[in-house]
């Protein structure tokens, strides 16, 4: 069944030895790339050959994959790494600069999911936190440092479960595969039964002294500080993605991504609507007619002192430029909007009682007799 089971040993592939350094691995895979890659080679088997060469190199010019390669051979990683993951950040050299434009029509297929091993342990879980910003905070932005614990890669065994100094073996059971057969002769027929291996679990690998850290399992559940860039004009409800920090896969597989929610907490006196701020100031209104300034709070508990101009209604809105939100990724900050309330006074002195009749006797005059009371003003 397995492909693993055909692979050539990828240090034979690149014709170097076990203990060859990176740089020899590099100058092998290079020499043989432009061999074998297929614009430059016709011979029918030279696009098989290729990737052959280029799946070898994007391995040991790893060191976690060159490492679970060493310890466990190609069950060990094909277990930890789809075909997809050994390429993902592969780079398949700079010496090919444009000459060798179409890599996508080789490696194309070994993208589909018709490549990927069976039994291939997924990527690790995501991991959700919740952050809650003030939104002078998310004004701000800059960087927060956040504590959460999540499994990880066993620092003692490298991930490999196996206690230090030894190494997981190939399971001599399955010789590897995972699977176990089982064959009955049935009449003139032969059976075969295939069945999970008992004795590593289908992992093909067997550790014989497990380590003490992680128990054999390759991951440890630690208490890690994180620190998480917030932009400035972050808006509640985003999402941050910091990719790789979420749980490490039990199976050795890529770790999942941390992603941080941002709840911002309601300001007192602020309210947010995209960049722009609303806030509400009260006045008198004997100002509102008169005209005045009033104080109005901003971010970071600073104040800017807005105009009223004589005649203000209640519900008027003034804006008040650049005294909103930073723009989210740009430049600039939104705008303050400041709406306008009158505020009936409700405990009058006797002397603002007589005066507020003597405002309204005159107000009715004006009524009566427009053309006077307008002459008498001018
Ligand atoms: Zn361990
Ligand atoms: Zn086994």
């Amino acid at each position: 069944m397995s492909a693993a089971q055909q692979k050539r040993d990828y240090y034979e592939v690149l014709s170097t030895g076990r203990d060859a350094t990176a740089e020899q691995i590099k100058q092998a895979y290079r020499q043989l790339a432009l061999k074998w890659h297929p614009d430059r080679n016709r011979a029918p088997d030279a696009t098989d050959k290729f990737r052959e060469i280029a799946e070898a190199y994007a391995v040991l010019s790893d060191p976690a994959k060159r490492q679970a390669y060493d310890v466990t051979g190609h069950a060990g990683v094909s277990e930890r790494w789809s075909t997809e993951d050994i390429f993902r950040d592969f780079d398949f050299g700079d010496f090919f600069g444009g000459r060798f434009a179409d890599l996508g029509s080789i490696f194309g297929d070994l993208f589909s999911g018709r490549t990927r091993p069976s039994g291939v342990k997924p990527q690790g879980a995501n991991l959700r936190y919740d952050l809650r910003l003030t939104l002078d905070e998310a004004a701000r932005g800059g960087e927060r440092v956040i504590h959460i614990s999540r499994s990880d890669r066993c620092k003692s065994c490298a991930g490999s479960g196996a206690k230090p100094g030894t190494k997981p073996v190939t399971c001599t059971d399955c010789r590897g595969t995972g699977e176990r057969q089982q064959v009955r002769s049935e009449k003139s027929m032969r059976v075969i039964t295939l069945t999970t291996c008992a004795r590593c679990n289908g992992r093909g690998i067997f550790i014989e002294s497990p380590c003490a850290a992680c128990k054999g399992g390759g991951v440890e559940f630690l208490p890690h500080a994180i620190k998480v860039q917030i932009p400035p004009g972050i808006d509640h409800g985003m999402l941050l993605r910091l990719p790789g920090q979420g749980e490490t896969a039990p199976g050795g597989g890529s770790a999942g991504d941390l992603l941080v929610r941002i709840y911002i907490q309601p300001h007192p006196l602020l309210k947010r609507d995209g960049d722009d701020l609303y806030a509400a100031a009260q006045i008198a209104f004997p100002e509102a007619a008169l005209g005045s300034k009033v104080t109005v709070p901003c971010l970071d508990r600073e104040a800017v002192r807005v105009s009223v101009a004589p005649g203000t209604q209640s519900g008027t809105t003034l804006r008040v430029r650049g005294k909103g939100m930073p723009r989210l990724h740009d430049q600039g900050k939104g705008d303050l909007f400041v709406v306008i309330e009158i505020k009936t006074p409700t405990d009058l002195t006797p002397r603002q009682r007589e005066l507020l009749k003597e405002f309204a006797r005159l107000e009715a005059e004006r009524k009566k007799n427009p053309s006077a009371s307008r002459s008498a003003t001018a």
